[in-house]
């Protein structure tokens, strides 16, 4: 099957019934006019939170479009998109920090926060980056068990806060369990902690939600609170490879974040894919429309199986399938599935990435079969 859809292609899907057909072992079509020998073959990836639809129609055109400007820097085009994510965020382009992916920016805050040797209050379990590169940095760690429910503990992370601390990190939906804080509750934790640290709110998976306005933490950023909101185009814009991410911060916080990333510019094919990928709206609803039937189907089928699982959001499941990580992932790969490393201190909970609806066919048929092998 190919991945070099084009616009007729992937409108030509039919939504709804995925996971009951999945379940009852039907053929599910995605968009393709899928034929049996089309199914997905050699491993398919279900362990690096990638989009598998991706890029977009219009990212793709963008990119053949921008090829032969590889050999320029491209700041002009740079400075134009900056110019175009801020119109979308509705804040100045001087609130934006570009990187290459997110985890530029969210290194480079780490290193303007907490190079000095300040703390990091940073949930367990949760994304590695910040924490690891702010150790890396000369940093401790102060680790906050999530709750019973794997999300973050918001009280405990604010009584772990000392003079000492140059961050909190919150992932909001929070990977490798997928789990939200709630609006509500995040914006106060915002509003009070702020005034002591900086918060900085990693949202690379909030734009699979329904309630993505809802739970950004933006209108915390143009309030002028202490808080950071990062995104990427590695998600739901399928751009992974391509490296392109953003900060979100008060003008005076962005220029000091700025200071300290490693690349200056990012490269005009990026730049210009991205820029496409932004007004591609259709793509963006078509990817967190079938990503959340994916979800759905992996939650009803644990739901079939027995098997416990978080109330995962973004592009990914948590789910226990009661082996050791070795086992599932060995299991995962006689079925032609890649599964995701462990992630102690869950290590043989199992990160399912969300793929196409053909590949999720494949991991519903083979999940029962590798539960009872
Ligand atoms: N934040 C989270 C929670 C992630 O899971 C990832 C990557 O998987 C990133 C940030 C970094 O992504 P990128 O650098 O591709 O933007």
């Amino acid at each position: 099957m190919s991945n070099n859809i084009n616009r007729r292609d992937l409108f030509k899907f039919t939504s709804g019934a995925a996971v009951g057909l999945a379940l009852a072992g039907a053929r599910v079509n995605s968009g393709w006019a899928a034929e049996p020998d089309e199914r997905p073959t050699g491993p398919i990836s279900l362990s690096g939170n990638e989009n598998s639809y991706g890029p977009s129609p219009a990212a793709r055109e963008a990119i053949n479009e921008a090829q032969g400007k590889a050999n320029r820097y491209g700041y002009a085009q740079q400075l134009e998109f900056v110019k175009k994510i801020a119109e979308k965020e509705g804040v100045t382009p001087e609130h934006i920090v570009l990187g290459s992916g997110s985890s530029e920016v969210l290194c480079a805050t780490g290193l303007a926060y907490c190079r000095n040797g300040s703390d990091t209050v940073a949930a367990d379990l949760g994304f590695g980056l910040v924490p690891g590169y702010t150790s890396a940095v000369g940093g401790d760690i102060n680790w906050v068990p999530l709750d019973d429910e794997m999300r973050h503990d918001l009280n405990a992370m604010d009584q772990r806060i000392t003079q000492g601390t140059g961050i909190v990190y919150i992932c909001n939906p929070n990977n490798p369990t997928g789990t939200l804080v709630g609006s509500a509750e995040l914006r106060d934790f915002c509003a009070s902690v702020s005034r002591r640290v900086v918060v900085l709110v990693d949202e690379a998976y909030l734009e699979y939600s329904d309630d993505f306005n809802g739970l950004t933490m933006l209108d915390m950023v143009k309030q002028g609170h202490n808080v950071v909101v990062t995104r990427t185009f590695s998600k739901i814009h399928g751009l992974a490879g391509l490296r392109m991410g953003y900060a979100i911060a008060r003008p005076d916080i962005a220029e000091r974040i700025a200071r300290y990333k490693m690349c200056k510019f990012q490269g005009p094919l990026g730049v210009a894919a991205a820029a496409a990928s932004l007004e591609d709206t259709e793509f963006q609803d078509f990817c967190r429309a079938r990503v959340k039937e994916g979800r759905e189907l992996v939650h009803e089928l644990c739901n079939t199986l027995g098997i416990a699982y978080t109330q995962a959001e973004g592009n990914f499941a948590f789910i226990d399938p009661k082996m050791t990580n070795q086992a599932f992932q060995q299991r995962m790969r006689s079925h032609g599935l890649r599964a995701a490393r462990p992630f102690p201190p869950k290590p043989d909970w199992a990160r399912v990435t969300i793929g196409t609806t053909e590949e999720m066919q494949v991991f519903a048929e083979a999940l029962p079969k590798i539960l009872s092998a």
